[in-house]
């Protein structure tokens, strides 16, 4: 079958960086940025660095988002960043029930799938994250947790799904430096496209995210249902970022 799907790389800079280090990475990336082709590349800063982004970024082929939304349009939620606040910085996407903000926030499938909706509201694209711990995957539950995990949002109907972006991270291949082999990854990309293809939209991008470099994003990219990655440690480095875009 034809890959209809375009590419997509989404550098997750999780909670790096400083005002000066980040100046010679967006300059970085905006400079090596056209020399790759047929592949979307974006890059999600914490929320205090998105003007900068935003500014860096604007006249070039890369587009930026957030790490996380508030579910609320405004009002009494210290500390929250609504969606629209998040459209204010002509942010793309937002990154949505990241295995972090679910274990280190208690995050629940359906308050991810609230702020993905959410963030459709603003005309932003959630990209929803979903993955199984070490102990899920040993038990042979994968495709289980998949199937909670994505089961509100599914809900949220064709409409809604078919605008959003989804990502496969196990959460034993985050920041371990151990990846799925792209078999491994390739089997749970095809569960969730038939969850798709199932709704009606096939067409959404899946991205696979844990451990991504250079040197495995070619065979990971290899595979009909990986389209692009989320890649965090290794977007921290320009050229190290463009390499696996131009995988
Ligand atoms: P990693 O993180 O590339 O450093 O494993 C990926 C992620 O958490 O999005």
């Amino acid at each position: 079958t034809e890959q209809t799907r375009k590419r997509l790389v989404i550098g997750n800079w999780k909670m790096h960086g400083q005002l000066t280090g980040n100046a010679s990475l967006l300059d970085g990336l905006r400079t090596g940025a056209p020399a790759v082709s047929g592949c979307d590349l974006s890059v999600c800063v914490p929320f205090p660095y998105l003007d900068q982004a935003r500014a860096s970024l604007q006249d070039s082929v890369i587009s930026w988002g957030a790490q996380d939304v508030s579910t609320h349009e405004q009002g009494a939620f210290t500390g929250e960043v609504s969606a629209g606040m998040l459209a204010d910085f002509a942010c793309q996407w937002v990154l949505v029930g990241h295995s972090e903000r679910r274990t280190l926030h208690g995050e629940t499938d359906r308050l991810v799938a609230a702020k993905a909706n959410a963030a459709l509201q603003a005309g932003l694209t959630p990209v929803v994250c979903v993955g199984e711990t070490l102990a899920e995957q040993e038990a042979g539950k994968t495709e289980d947790v998949i199937a909670r995990q994505l089961a509100p949002v599914l809900a949220l109907g064709a409409q809604q799904v078919g605008r959003m972006v989804l990502a496969y991270e196990p959460v034993w291949a985050i920041g371990t430096g151990r990846t799925a082999t792209p078999e491994q990854a390739q089997a749970v990309h095809a569960y969730i496209r038939s969850q798709l293809t199932g709704l009606g939209v096939p067409e959404v991008r899946v991205l696979y995210g844990g451990s991504v470099k250079a040197s495995n994003a070619a065979s990971l990219f290899a595979m009909p249902d990986i389209d692009g990655a989320l890649v965090g440690g290794a977007s921290l480095v320009a050229e190290e970022f463009l390499r696996i875009a131009a995988a």
